[in-house]
């Protein structure tokens, strides 16, 4: 009775064939297409649009203040 939702399946399609996934998958179970790979690069291009734009503000702090 207690089974609902204790833990939550999110379902991934892959960006290839369509196909539903669990969202820890790291292929597709259909055609073999790593959708892991799919996932990262936005949050690492967000991260790292993050640090460089606080190492410009830094730079520029830097460069006011000599
Ligand atoms: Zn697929």
């Amino acid at each position: 009775m207690n089974k609902e939702k204790s833990k939550k399946v999110e379902i991934e399609y892959c960006p290839q064939c369509g196909a539903p996934n669990k969202e820890d998958s790291l292929f597709c179970e259909n055609c073999g297409h790593d959708i892991r790979k799919e996932k990262q690069p936005p949050l690492f291009n967000q991260r790292v649009g993050i640090i460089f734009g606080f190492l410009g503000v830094i730079c520029i702090v830097l460069f006011l203040s000599s």
